[in-house]
């Protein structure tokens, strides 16, 4: 395996003097250098092929017991230089102090063929100096989630840190897994995640609460030079561009997950990456039916402060947070209260062109001009139109967009049933498909026919291109909650095969596979209630 480790963040950054993964508090530091924990039997269950070739990685490397071994933190190769990172974090609102890389341990940075920097991680390899009296591992459910809906969300078009391999320990772990008093061994497992940066808001936010300056201006300068290079030299001017772009690229995030329907879960702030990537799957979930108010962590039932309607608010006030953190760089607030005041009309706009580009009208403002994108538009009606509606019958959000694509113009003509059964396996329960239903969401949906036919008469388009256009955006294939448990159950069972096949159908995410029509189907009823399937825990 030739990999070339460059190992930028533990060269150029203040390292913990001490090495000892015992659990403690580590000050003015960056990072703990720690190797992981061998492993007794390792067995690799799936890679990612384009992340492996990403890295400058053969077919036969990723075949070899060399890869398997250091996927599994029994090889360190003598270049590497192993840590974990030390940072702390917001959790539900409430500053939490140190927590810092519990169970991930980076191996290094590799610098790739093509010259990008990436950094492998290694989750689930044994206890660090933030374990925080926890183990360090992480079982094999969890490290399926984090393996297949990394790698689902880079094929939807969505940032996100990569998954290069999920591989199984061969050591039993124990958890309480509904946090009930029923502690079990489960299956230890370790997915080796690659991104440029692991960097969180809480690194910068632990330096800021300690008033380690030095430490933080490091952090910030380092961060500038290898990841957003093009600001050019640090200084106080160039923080506040950089906050600026972390808040542009937050708010960029929060629109794609709005678009696919992906509830991260657990949105404390060191979960939130710098580079604006979705990261560390926990207990996320798919929206299925439409409900803003959903949120798939148990934790978070009571209050739902993560739920899916309230993400892009949340992600503003971790901004908030990380805009405190880095605060004494700059002495002055005015510019960084701007940055989180833009932040609202970044992502509205975002949010706004991405609404239009579901519903396939993405060149509205060039057949009307820009102002149909703005507050109160033919747009904004149409998506509280059809919030209020979906709000009267359970409806499949994924399925909705693609039968949605399906229907020609010329059908706002047809009686309102024909009309509404158009979008036929959409909805979850007949019974509540009443008369009400049927007039209102045909009232909608004569609506944006509407708009689609005049857009399409100006700009000389028809059905077919706005389907195609639409099924670009709006995906067929989501890690839907319930596979994912499937998946989970048969490895459980030692089948290993359903993590393939899904990782195949949600690499086309927006193609029909006809063969694979089954992983489509919305959530059957026995996953409504099931553990796993719709609700889920932050053990793992
Ligand atoms: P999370 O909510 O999964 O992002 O985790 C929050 C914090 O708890 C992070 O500092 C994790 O590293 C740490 N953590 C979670 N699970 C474990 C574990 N099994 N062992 C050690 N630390 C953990
Ligand atoms: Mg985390």
């Amino acid at each position: 395996m030739d990999l070339k480790f460059s190992n930028r963040f533990s060269r150029q950054l203040p390292a913990d003097p001490l090495v000892d993964r015992r659990s403690r508090e580590v000050r003015g530091a960056c990072f703990s250098r720690v190797e992981p924990t061998p492993t007794s039997k390792p067995q690799l269950i799936a890679s990612s092929i384009e992340v492996a070739k990403d890295l400058g990685l053969t077919e036969e490397d990723v075949a070899s017991d060399e890869f398997l071994q250091m996927v599994t933190g029994n090889l360190v190769l003598k270049d590497m230089d192993p840590y974990a990172a030390c940072y702390g974090g917001h959790q539900f609102g409430n500053w939490a102090g140190q927590l810092g890389d519990g169970r991930a341990i980076a191996l290094g940075e590799v610098e790739t063929p093509s010259g990008k920097h990436l950094t492998l991680q290694l989750k689930g390899a044994g206890p660090t100096p933030y374990s925080r009296g926890a183990d360090g591992y992480a079982v094999l459910r969890s490290s399926i989630r984090e393996f297949l809906c990394s790698e689902a969300m880079h094929h939807l078009g969505v940032p996100t840190t990569r998954a290069l391999s999920l591989a199984l320990t061969g050591d039993e772990i124990v958890r309480d897994m509904l946090y009930d008093g029923n502690p079990a061994p489960e299956p230890g497992a370790i997915v080796c995640r690659v991104a440029p940066s692991f960097t969180r808001f809480g690194n910068f936010e632990l330096f800021g609460s300690r008033g380690e300056i030095d430490e933080l201006r490091q952090l910030l300068d380092f961060t500038i030079r290898t990841d957003f290079p093009h600001l050019g030299n640090p200084s106080p001017q160039t923080y506040i561009a950089w906050f600026s772009e972390v808040s542009q690229l937050t708010a960029q995030l929060m629109v794609h997950w709005m678009r696919v329907g992906f509830v991260h879960g657990v949105m404390n702030t060191d979960n939130l990456s710098v580079l604006g990537l979705t990261i560390d799957y926990g207990p996320y979930g798919w929206l299925e039916n439409f409900d803003p108010n959903w949120t798939p962590n148990t934790t978070d039932k009571t209050h739902g402060r993560y739920r899916y309607g309230a993400q892009p608010q949340v992600a503003q006030w971790n901004l908030a947070q990380l805009g405190n953190a880095i605060y004494p760089l700059i002495n002055d607030a005015e510019p960084l209260e701007a940055v989180l005041s833009d932040y609202v009309s970044h992502y509205r706009h975002g949010f706004r062109a991405m609404m239009a580009s579901k519903y396939g009208l993405a060149d509205w403002d060039e057949a009307e001009g820009p102002d149909v994108f703005s507050e109160g538009s033919h747009l904004d009606s149409l998506i509280h139109g059809l919030n209020s509606v979906m709000a009267l019958a359970e409806t499949d959000v994924t399925i909705f967009y693609r039968r949605l694509a399906d229907i020609p113009t010329s059908a706002m003509h047809e009686p309102d049933d024909i009309l509404v059964n158009r979008l036929g396996d959409a909805f979850y329960v007949k019974d509540q498909i009443t008369a009400r239903v049927i007039m209102a969401m045909s009232i909608w949906l004569r609506s944006y026919l509407d708009a689609a036919s005049t857009i399409a008469s100006k700009l000389g388009t028809d059905d077919a291109q706005r389907r195609s256009a639409m099924n670009n955006v709006n995906p067929k294939y989501v890690l839907r909650n319930y596979l994912a448990q499937l998946a989970i159950d048969q490895a459980t069972e030692g089948d290993y095969s359903m993590i393939g096949e899904l990782l195949e159908v949600l690499r086309q995410p927006y193609d029909e596979q006809p063969q694979f029509e089954h992983y489509a189907a919305k959530r059957p009823d026995w996953a409504r209630t099931k553990v796993g399937a719709s609700q889920l825990s932050c053990s793992s």
